[in-house]
């Protein structure tokens, strides 16, 4: 043990990797693997709560329905509006002693189709007119292949999956952007002025239809080929929700193949980490531990899938009418963790981040005390009291954590659900992956970091 006076009193951090074992070092890859193909299987909510119902399934989870009885080990779920799923493992002790909840988004910033969506234009080309969907730089979605997500749903109650232009072979979509020989007035637009979201218009089709005395023949023979695949014709569009995503395969990145790059890690890295952590301590929980994978964060949580609804109420509610427990009892006593992605900090933008108080990739799991704008506004600011109480089972279980914030202040700033929570009267802490990139079409982040994320929501789950 040194004695220098410096390693006993200050803060002294280590790069994740020079504190592993060469153990964790393997079963941190092999964690992110199964990361990757979560993220490449559940593009948008939907398609996330489909995984992970499968992936719960296959180990024996069910779908809890009101009033039946729970004993120590049952596996559950429930779905909300297929948006938003809940996975509960009862524990060994009662939740009169209150639940441990781990808290992911599974919503992104993508580009939603408009209600009337198709259009052709005199360029001769037809176009999907979009809305964008959560916070997203314009530019970064020009000249990327995009592909086609959601779902059709049919005045008889049927409903049409889509899921196009992700596989070897699929058409995509994309967004042509202005050639730089013609953009030098574009190019003296501020950023978020350059690429309106008025102009975020994939191209779907350019061929017309062979029928001459048909109008609109671009227009019609996309619709005519929609029709063909999925029999939908275009008042359809108005009881559909589809959108579009970038078509990016998720890749290692680095030549030592120690970042993972894709599309929607925010939250998707947070996600799975809460997932997996419950099923590996399945076994092991003493409190019941619970995994909410809600919808709508990325627009105010609001809605019935949000985190601003009260599906998570009544469920909790009727686990506690199973076991006989006082609602109010247990969530006084219980402990959310909202798991969501904090920045990393990155030298390109150095004036966007405080570097003292900047998290670093591959050191670990970001707690954020507090999140927030201009003054802390809209933070749910934990308590140094639940701060200690986090430190102290990171520290016993081996977890690699940073604490920081999520950049310069009066920069901008952002929220999570973790005031969601709070209001419901759970003591909530913010901790998740520091992320490179976010909200854009291509996220990056650290490895080390993903598992260490998981690593974290295991050790909260065993407590
Ligand atoms: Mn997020
Ligand atoms: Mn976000």
């Amino acid at each position: 043990m040194s004695t220098k006076k410096s390693d006993l009193l200050l803060r002294k951090p280590k790069n994740g990797y020079d504190r592993i074992t060469s153990a964790e070092r393997q079963e941190m890859k092999d964690y992110c693997e199964g990361y990757k193909a979560f993220l490449d299987e559940g593009r948008t909510e939907r398609e996330c709560v489909i995984e992970i119902i499968r992936q719960a399934e296959a180990r024996g989870y069910r779908p809890y329905i009101r009033g039946e009885a729970v004993k120590t080990g049952d596996k559950l779920y429930r779905v909300e509006g297929n948006k938003a799923i809940m996975l509960a493992v009862i524990g060994s002790e009662s939740l009169e002693n209150g639940a441990v909840i781990g808290d992911a988004h599974i919503d992104n910033p993508r580009l939603d189709l408009k209600p009337r969506p198709l259009y052709e234009d005199s360029d001769g080309m037809a176009r999907f007119k979009t809305h964008y969907y959560g916070g997203i730089r314009k530019y970064q979605w020009a000249s990327i292949p995009l592909s086609l997500h959601g779902v059709i749903c049919m005045k008889d109650g049927s409903t049409i999956t889509v899921r196009l232009g992700d596989e070897p072979g699929d058409p995509q979509l994309t967004i042509p952007d202005l050639l730089p020989h013609l953009a030098d007035k574009q190019a003296k637009e501020p950023l978020w002025l350059a690429i309106s979201a008025e102009d975020l218009n994939p191209v779907v089709g350019s061929e017309p239809y062979p029928d001459e005395d048909e109008s609109d023949r671009i227009k019609l023979m996309v619709m005519a080929l929609l029709n063909e695949k999925y029999g939908i014709v275009e008042q359809d569009f108005s009881s559909a929700e589809l959108c579009a995503v970038p078509a990016l395969r998720t890749a290692d990145i680095g030549l030592d193949r120690s970042m993972v790059g894709a599309f929607g890690q925010d939250d998707r890295v947070c996600a799975y980490a809460t997932l997996k952590a419950l099923f590996d301590a399945e076994n092991t929980l003493q409190r019941t531990g619970i995994a909410v994978f809600c919808d709508k964060e990325e627009i105010g949580s609001y809605g019935v899938t949000g985190m601003d609804s009260s599906y998570f109420d009544r469920f909790l509610s009727d686990l506690c009418d199973a076991q006989q427990v006082n609602l109010k009892t247990c969530i006084e006593r219980s402990f959310c963790l909202s798991a969501d992605v904090t920045t990393a900090y990155d030298t390109n933008y150095t004036f966007a981040y405080e570097k003292r108080n900047a998290c670093y990739v591959n050191y670990g799991v970001g707690i954020s005390k507090y999140t927030g704008s201009h003054g802390k506004s809209g933070a749910s600011d934990a308590s140094a009291e639940l701060l200690a109480y986090a430190r102290r089972i990171l520290d016993e279980d081996g977890v690699v954590w940073q604490i920081g914030e999520l950049g310069r202040v009066d920069n901008g700033g952002g929220g999570t659900i973790a005031h969601y929570m709070a209001r419901r009267g759970i003591p909530t802490l913010d901790a998740g992956t520091p992320i490179l990139a976010m909200h854009a079409p291509f996220e990056v982040t650290a490895k080390l970091d993903c598992y260490m994320t998981y690593r974290a929501m295991r050790a909260f789950f065993n407590h």
